[in-house]
This record gives C-alpha cells, structure tokens and sequence, in this order.
C-alpha cells in the first residue's frame, strides 16, 4: 500500500523530494518540539499519480481521512463543529520554492452553522464572518473556478455602499451580507452551492492544490527557473491559528540573519492584529520584528530561543513565518532563507567562524555567480531613489540611461552621445541595433532565456527583464503610480534585478577595487566584504586541482590578470596586435606579390610583434604564456569589399581609371571573400598559405624570449597553433616554429625550451586526438569553435536569431556557448583527453574558449581531468573559486552523470 499522508511529527529536512519543502521542515520542527500547529503533509507520489491518471489515488481518501480523525482527536475538536469548529490551511509545498505560483485555501471548514460557533468561541463576529468570506472567495475562485473579479467587484459595490475605506471597515452584518452575495454568485456562475460539508470541502481543497501545479503561472514559473515539470507539488493540512483576535496576537516574518548584509540577528517585520497574507501583501506597514519585545516579550524571548534553535540545525539562514495568537506563539513555516551575494559571503564566513559549519562547506555555500556580482559596480542604496519596478536580474551590472521605446531611438539619442536604457515588451532579433547601443536593456515579459536576456548577456550588457509591474506602450512605460516618458532617465540594476526613476548614485565595488590593487591580503581597513571574499578564494586556491590561466592580449590585461590571481596566460591571441597603425603593414603583406614585397611587409611587422610579446612576458615573468598563431581570415584585415567595390565603380561611372593600388586591393578583396570565413582560410590553414607568417611570429616570440632573458626576466614562451584538423597540419607548422626557434636561439647563444601545442576546435580534431598528441606538447580546447563546428551553428547568426526560441522550447536549457554542451562536445573532449593522453601521459591540457570562466562549465572541465581553464581577467577570480568548489563537490546538483 503506498502513504500518501504523513503526519507531521513523521517526516524531517531531508524528505523534501516528497514531503515538498515546506512539509519537510514543518516535520523538522515538530521533531525538534518546535510549535508548530498539527497537520498532516499529502506527498508528491499522490499529486504525480493524480495529475498522471486524472484519478484520486485509490487510497487517499481514507487515508486523509484516518489523518483528520487524529488531528480532531488531538485537538478535542471536529472539522467545521457547530462550537469552536477545527479549522485548516490547504497549502501547496513542491520541492524547490515556487513563492505565490501555486494555490492556498484558508479557513477550511467553515460553513454557515460553524461561523456562528467561530464567532461565539472568539467573541468576535466580525473576525468570523470575514473569516468565512474568505474562505468563500478562495474556495469559490481556486476550486470552483468562478471568476476571481467577480468576488472584487461585489466587495469594491459593497465597501462604496457603506462608504469604507477598506476592507477592515466592514463591520458584522455587513460581512453578513458579503458571504449571502459571494455564496449567491458562486451558484450563479456554476450551478453549484458552495459546499457546507468540511469533509468535502478539505477534499477538493487538496485536489484544487494539486491542479494548481499545471496552473499557467506555475508552468511559466518552472520554465523559467529550469524546475521539471513532472516533480509535482505536495499539500500541506494545518491546523488553522489566528493572528487577528486582537492586540494580543500578529504575524511576522523573521529571518536569523540579516539577508541582505548577512548580519547576524532577528531580522523582520511584524504586524499585531493581522494574518500572515496581510504582513507580505503590504497593505498595512508592518514594524520591526523588535517591536514585538515590547508588546509582548515573553512570545519575543521564544522566538529568538526557537530561531537559535532552527539556525543550529539547518546550519544556515533560516527565514521563519510565525503567529501569535492571543499570547501563544507558533511557527508556521521555515526555510534555509534566499539571500543576497553580499550575505552570502558574508553568512559562509560567519558561520565558519562560528565553528558551525567547515571552511569547505563554507566554501559551496558561495558561488561564483556571486562572486561576479559583488565584482561590478552598483547603485548606492539611497533614500532619493524611487523603486519603479523590480524584474528578473537577468545580466549584471548597473547602468543609468534615458528610456528609449524602440530599437532606431536608441541607436539616434547613442550616436548623439546620450546614454540610453532600451525599454520594451519584450525583444526580438530587430532590436539588435538598439541592444547594442543602449547601456541597459528592460522588458516587462520574458524570463532568463528570454531573447533580451539571452542576447544581454552575451552581449555584457545589464538587463533586468520581466519586469511584470510595468506596462510598456509605445513612448512610455506605466507603473502602479508613475508613468515614464521618453528621455526620462531611469537606473536598472541586473543583478538584483531593480529599477529606479533617476540617476541613482553608482558605488564602486570594494571587492573590485581589492583585486585591483593586486595586494594579497585585505588590508586593516578593507570591508568586511573584501575580507569575506578573500577567505573564500583562498580557500578555493587551496582546495582546487585546477590551475586558472587568463585569456589576454596585452601587458595591461596581463597585469590585471596576473592581479587577479591568474597562473599564466593560456590564450594570447596575436590578431589584435595587427589592427591600428599597423594595419597598413597588414595590407601590404596581404598584397604582396613578389616574395620581395612580402619580405619586406613582414619585416616592418615583426619589431612591433616582438615588443608586444617582450611586454607580455614581462607583465608575466615566471609564468607559462601561451601564444597563439594568428588565426582569423585575412580579409578581416582588409577594407570591406562593398566599400571597395562601390569606390571603384564610382571612379569608372566618373571615367576615372582605377590606380594601381586600388585595383590591387579589389582584386584580393574578391579573391578573399568567402561565403563562410568561418570554415574558410583560417588558422593553421594561414600558416600554411602564407609564407613567412608563422616564420615571422615565432620569430617575434623567440626574440622578446631573449630580450627577456637579456633584462634578468624568467619568460616562459609556448606556441599554439589555432584550428588544427589533422596531425600532417601541425607537424608542418612545428617544423617550421622549431626552425625559426633554433636558429633564434643559437644566433643568442640561449636554450630557452618553447613547448609547441595545438588548439583543438574542430571535431576531427578531437577525434584524431591520439595521432596529434604524439606532435603537440599540449592541447587547448578553443571550446567557442568546438561549439560552433560541433552544432554547426555559426555563432554571430544563431544566437540573436533563434536562441530564446530554442531555449523556450527547452532544445536546450542553456545556451551551448554559455555553458558547455556536456553531452556533444563534452563528448569529443573526454575522446580527446583520454586518446590524448594514451598517446602521450602526462599531456598538459587545458580549455581557452569563454567556457573556461563560466561557473557550470569549470566544474565539468575539473571532472574531466583538464589540468587548467583559461578565461578573461575578470573571470579569474570566479574560475578560481568554482575550481576549488569543484574540487570539493565533484558533481554538482543537476550535473550528476
Ligand atoms: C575558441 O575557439 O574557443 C578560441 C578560444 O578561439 P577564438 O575564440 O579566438 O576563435
Ligand atoms: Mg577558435
């Protein structure tokens, strides 16, 4: 026989997956014995089969049943009696939270003979007859399915007719009446009388619940935070307490921890005279929950003894939702509480210190993620700023721009030099412009796969979407109480997801200005979050088996990198160092026609590539630095063929002749273009093609290696050679480097070792790994590349054209260049490393493409056996932090395999 019931006192913490969250830790505290009010949880197993089958579970009515009866006997009262009636809560509690998306039905077990016993056990007929409206409405809207507006309406015609303010206004018989006409319009709309038997009433409450789990909010909620749709929800059964029978009782909200900074303390508010949806609704201010030891500080000592107790146990923040009811204090719900980054750091330290929990569970209670967000500047909290709408933190960061409604203003206020911030619906691929030029971009729909997030974050650009408190239309956006007009400066903050009428004022990150200063300790008077942070990435370096190395083309982000605690550059990429001045060489050496010419373009470049690299290596003495062959099309050197094209067919229309350069250039703008230069000559293919480019690299690399040396430096120079395909390419180019290098060497009477490997970013190349290991000192995986060949998407086209679309329809639940595709090119790359280092033991093997920084993919390269991750400067620290935590949990939740 499968349960379906659990009472309270049967279940604990750890039986979320059936009991829901909220089931479990109410078992907990009754385990603890916490007071708690008796119920009863209904597992997952009976709404999975009951949503599965469309049948009430065979055994569930007598088993709901054989619970209740224990609960009345307990309590010395029945269901819904005509004297001082047994009331319930009906509550929805799946797995993970999924606040206010689901349904909840109070006061269960009213019905018009009990209301009067209500009344007479309170003394209060007001409190009964509202009581009892409620339950009429909830009961009414969720189970029975009438109109919600419906039952507004006729409270909104009542409240009119008896001139009350709101609904507290409404005395006795007028509430008297309000039941009479939400019953009257519940049997209108659906032939039904509202149900007078509390048995059936708790009946249907429970399937209503169950239902609730395929409701539209709940579907788009899991969408949106990745919550599988087949968990379904469980339903908790509780007995019901008043915390509006007067001045004696309230309801409060309270957390251990402050969670926003991460304090210790009770933090909280606290409403006397109210119901816990009063306290979270707003609609009267709540105080500080302090208040409460004042008014009555027997019920303030136990809480503050029963939140001690739940921190203890759940060796966490925990937020806790209580009642008193006439002097008698109960706790309704705890959970470990959500909290920002900042008290995230700030909670793991703390708690460690307190001896509560190890440093190197310390460790996997912060991520990354936080980290990067406590890693950008953001708005200073002020009391100037008005919060306009608060939205899903969709890309991070903090930008102020005037509102722009479509895609052209933003670009026309942008080019004029205004900061823009880019507000609509929602985004498609025809707000690319726009997105681009604005400094933040706002939308009222879509969640964190949304086009706008997706395309945001890819972008780097702040982005705080599905801000549902605000209507857009066409020149403006509307608010509960303001309306935003065009050009009216507003403040998005992504990563706490808020948005602010104004210029809010920007507060640099004291956790960036730490890592900037490159110091290895915090200093006397650094904040306690620079101190925080520090702990935790010291214990990472100290667990991780990872080494974190930085992508990085210049002395100024090698020096930033190496500041932020990179190892060593894994990818310096040579093309930029072909770009500005030095263009024009890179033309020349693309037009040459005679070996002569060539010479002579490649001569001019190579002091400019030899200085590069003698700063390079010196910004990181003593540390491996990883060179990269030039890789991209030469055409990207040249000037656009259009442009040249239309230039020269103006002259011939003006019967000019074209000169003698001009035609040069059209001629290998012509011969160049390719339809897809992403799979077009490129990389090692360069090399090859080219004469005298890798010649003149390795010879630029070997020179500043000796100018290094010569000054009493330690350089540590490696060469690697992009889009390899297959051994015979790589050999080729080896030969060549180690040619240029010896005769380098020799003519500087030096024996400096330069490690030649390969990248490897192309499938054939992953699957011919072991003939190429025995011609590569090392492997990088240009993971950006092995996505792009892998999937066969060109990443510039797909991802703003049809992303959002593949991520709604759950193709995949994060884009394959943001996290990596474990399944596809996760799979060439266990063939490459373990073919790899058959071939060759002990290969060094690392990851260069943007991968290399991301949270999700460190701990896969980490399982992997990839020996380092190669990311920008500022994703150093983040590497370095998910490294150690990966270290310590080989297999994160949701990525076990
Ligand atoms: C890659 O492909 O992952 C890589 C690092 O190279 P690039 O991004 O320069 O193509
Ligand atoms: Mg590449």
């Amino acid at each position: 026989m499968t349960r379906y019931v659990y009472d309270f006192a049967e279940g604990g913490k750890d039986m979320a997956g059936l009991l829901g969250g909220k089931g479990a830790n109410l078992a907990e505290m009754v385990r603890m014995g916490l007071p708690v009010p008796p119920g009863f949880t209904v597992t997952t197993d009976a709404c999975r089969e009951y949503l599965e089958t469309g049948r009430v579970p065979g055994e569930l009515d007598r088993q709901v049943h054989e619970h209740l009866t224990a609960l009345e006997r307990a309590a010395g009262r029945r269901l819904g009696q005509e004297s001082d009636p047994l009331l319930l809560s009906v509550r929805s509690g799946a797995r993970y939270s999924m606040p206010g998306m689901m349904e909840t039905i109070l006061d269960i077990g009213l019905n018009d003979q009990s209301v009067l016993g209500l009344a007479r056990a309170t003394g209060s007929e007001r409190f009964a007859w509202d009581s009892y409206r409620r339950l009429v409405q909830m009961f009414g809207s969720t189970v029975m399915g009438v109109d919600g507006t419906l039952f507004e309406d006729a409270l909104a015609r009542l409240k009119e007719e008896c001139g009350a303010a709101d609904d507290t206004r409404l005395d006795a018989p007028e509430l008297v009446s309000l039941v009479r006409q939400y019953k009257d319009l519940t049997e209108e709309s659906t032939g039904e009388a509202f149900p007078q038997e509390p048995a059936e009433q708790l009946r249907r409450a429970i399937l209503a619940v169950f239902a609730s789990w395929n409701g539209d909010r709940a579907r788009i909620y899991r969408r949106r935070e990745h919550i599988p749709g087949h968990l379904g929800t469980a339903v908790t059964v509780q007995t019901m307490v008043f915390g509006n029978l007067g001045p004696d009782s309230g309801s409060g909200v309270a957390f251990t921890r402050d969670p926003a900074s991460g304090r210790p303390g009770a933090y909280g508010d606290y409403l006397a005279n109210a119901q816990g949806e009063d306290v979270v609704s707003g609609v009267r201010d709540a105080v500080p929950v302090q208040e409460l030891e004042r008014t009555d500080p027997g019920s303030f000592a136990l809480l503050l003894d029963h939140m001690r107790r739940l921190e203890a146990r759940y060796r966490d923040l925990c937020d806790i939702e209580f009642t008193v009811e006439r002097g008698t204090l109960w706790l309704l719900q705890t959970r470990v509480g959500k909290r920002t980054s900042r008290a995230a750091f700030a909670i793991a330290a703390q708690l460690a210190q307190e001896g509560l929990i190890t440093m190197e569970e310390a460790l996997l209670r912060v991520d990354g993620e936080g980290l990067s967000r406590l890693m950008f500047p953001r708005f200073a909290a002020s009391a100037t700023t008005e919060v306009l709408a608060r939205g899903i933190p969709a890309s991070p960061g903090a930008a102020v721009g005037a509102a722009v409604f479509d895609s052209a203003e933003a670009v026309r206020r942008s080019a004029e030099g205004e900061k823009v911030v880019l507000v609509r619906q929602e985004t498609s691929p025809d707000d690319l412009p726009g997105m681009m030029a604005a400094e933040a971009v706002l939308t009222s729909r879509g969640g964190k796969t949304s086009h706008a997030a997706v395309v945001a974050r890819g972008m780097g650009k702040v982005c705080v979407c599905g801000a549902d408190g605000i209507t857009v239309e066409e020149h403006l956006f509307l608010t509960a109480s303001d309306t935003v007009r065009e050009g009216t400066v507003i403040s998005v903050d992504g990563s706490e997801g808020f948005v602010y009428l104004g210029a809010a004022p920007l507060a640099d990150s004291a956790v960036m200005n730490h890592l900037e200063s490159g110091s290895p300790e915090p200093g006397d008077d650094s904040p306690q979050v620079v101190r925080d942070v520090h702990r935790m990435l010291t214990q990472a370096d100290a667990a991780r088996r990872l080494e974190v190395r930085a992508n990085a083309d210049t002395p100024e982000e090698a020096a930033r990198a190496r500041r932020f605690g990179a190892q060593g550059i894994g990818l310096c990429r040579t093309e930029h160092m072909f770009l500005g001045e030095r263009r024009p060489l890179v033309e020349a050496m693309i037009l040459a026609q005679t070996d002569g010419e060539r010479e002579t373009a490649l001569a001019a470049l190579l002091p400019h590539q030899r200085l590069d690299f003698t700063a390079i290596f010196e910004a990181m003495d003593g540390a491996p630095v990883t060179i990269r062959l030039l890789d991209p099309p030469l055409h990207e050197f040249l000037p656009d063929r259009a442009e040249v094209a239309v230039k020269a067919a103006r002259r011939e229309e003006r019967g000019e002749p074209l000169g003698e350069y001009d035609r040069k250039l059209l001629a290998a703008v012509t011969r160049m273009d390719e339809s897809n230069p992403m799979l077009g000559l490129r990389g090692v293919r360069l090399g090859l093609v080219v004469p005298g480019l890798v010649e003149m690299q390795t010879r630029a690399v070997a020179e500043a290696v000796v100018a290094r040396v010569r000054a009493g430096g330690d350089p540590r120079p490696e060469i690697m050679v992009p889009l390899v395909g297959t051994v015979e390419e790589l050999v080729l180019v080896r030969e060549e480097v180690e040619r240029v290098w010896g005769l380098v060497m020799s003519e500087a009477g030096m024996n400096v070792a330069c490690p030649v490997g390969t990248m490897i970013e192309l499938p054939r190349a992953a699957l011919t790994a072991g003939r190429i290991a025995r011609s590569a000192a090392f492997f990088s995986f240009g993971t950006n590349d092995l996505t792009q060949t892998t999937w066969g998407f060109s990443r510039d086209d797909v991802e703003a054209a049809f992303f959002s679309a593949y991520l709604d329809k759950g193709i995949f639940d994060v884009s394959p260049f943001e996290t990596i595709d474990r399944e596809g090119v996760g799979r060439l790359i266990e063939i490459a490393v373990s073919e790899g280092r058959r071939a060759r033991p002990g290969l060094t093997v690392g990851v260069c493409g943007e991968h290399g920084g991301d949270p999700r993919s460190v701990h896969y390269f980490h399982r992997a056996g990839l020996d380092y991750v190669s990311c920008s400067p500022f994703r150093v620290p983040v590497a370095r932090l998910e490294a150690g935590r990966a270290a310590l949990r080989p297999a994160p939740e949701g990525e076990g395999d």
